[in-house]
């Protein structure tokens, strides 16, 4: 089984249920709070340990109750996390999140520590042992440059899953083996906005062009579409009832990487991703919701 590392953003999610989403000015009552662990970074490293990857996080917290929380909760999934850092002069990230009776989200992010994880911090010897590194758009872009650049020198295959949706470098896309992007991240990247399929082979020219090798375009409900030079794959979802989509992506990018570093072929893992994907749908919550690898294997749609 190969060696992932996830270098991301970890965050307490602070949430509450409230009636209705306050206006300017107003105050309201929200129901009890629930801190739960989050952040782009700690998702997608937890929900590879729950599938029962070899996985290592590396990401900066504070040196605070949140920070210890988070490495309790990576320790419970698996997820290696002795090379974590800790900043000297930021808290670790919150996320405070607003649902109300609709189930609309409100929410601020204070990235505190996740952006104090500047480039300079980035040591070659994480990436010696490893075969996969994966990274988010949640801690500063420049590290996640030159995280990639080592990580290609180290002869790792690189997957970046461009959220929030930014600008990309030109070197980063460069060393990046597999973009992820969901459709408005992949219309931000490219320009162009997915309607059919034929917006998608037009638009992942872009990225070819700047030397990305495989793109796989999340469309929710739709599906996704995997493109080589080579090849493109379709991919349906599992008709599900729907919950909560929270953290969908995070488990479908899990799921294909977890299949590639145990040796499947990118149809297998198209296939495990969805099913691993429409299990976190039907349930609530980002990490709660998370598959184990044998309820993937039990899953029949
Ligand atoms: P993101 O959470 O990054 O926006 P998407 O919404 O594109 O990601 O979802 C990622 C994957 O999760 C999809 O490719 C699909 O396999 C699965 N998925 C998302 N929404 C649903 C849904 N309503 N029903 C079934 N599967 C879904």
């Amino acid at each position: 089984m190969k060696n992932i590392l996830v270098l991301g953003s970890l965050n307490m999610d602070l949430v509450t249920s409230v009636q209705h989403t306050p206006k300017i000015g107003e105050t309201i009552f929200g129901d009890k709070l629930a801190f739960i662990p989050g952040g782009k970074g700690a998702n997608q490293a937890v929900a590879l340990g729950k599938l029962g990857a070899n996985v290592e996080i590396i990401g900066m917290i504070g040196g605070d109750e949140y920070g210890e929380i988070l490495r309790k909760n990576l320790n419970k999934f698996n997820v290696l996390n002795n090379n974590i850092l800790y900043s000297k002069n930021n808290t670790t990230g919150i996320a405070f999140i607003m649902v109300n009776n609709s189930g609309d989200n409100s929410i601020v992010v204070i990235s505190g520590a996740n952006e104090d994880f500047k480039s300079d911090r980035i040591k070659n010897e994480w990436f010696i042992n490893k075969d996969i590194v994966v990274s988010q758009l949640e801690i500063p872009i420049e590290t996640v440059n030159e995280a990639f650049s080592l990580a290609k020198q180290n002869g790792c295959y690189t997957v970046l899953n461009p959220a929030p949706a930014l600008n990309l470098p030109d070197s980063l896309l460069r060393n990046t083996d597999i973009i992820i992007p969901n459709e408005t991240e992949f219309e931000i990247l490219t320009g162009i906005r997915y309607t059919d399929n034929d917006d998608i082979i037009e638009g992942s020219k872009i990225l070819f062009d700047k030397g990305v090798k495989e793109i796989l375009v999340t469309l929710g409900e739709k599906g996704a579409i995997y493109l080589s030079k080579e090849r493109v794959i379709q991919v349906n979802s599992y008709m599900v009832d729907a919950v909560d989509t929270t953290a969908a992506g995070d488990s479908f990018i899990a799921g294909v990487v977890f299949y590639i570093s145990i040796g499947k072929n990118i149809e297998e893992a198209l296939e495990f991703a969805s099913k691993v994907a429409a299990i976190t749908v039907s349930r609530k919550g980002a990490q709660t919701s998370l598959a184990s690898f044998k309820e993937v294997e039990k899953y029949k749609g």
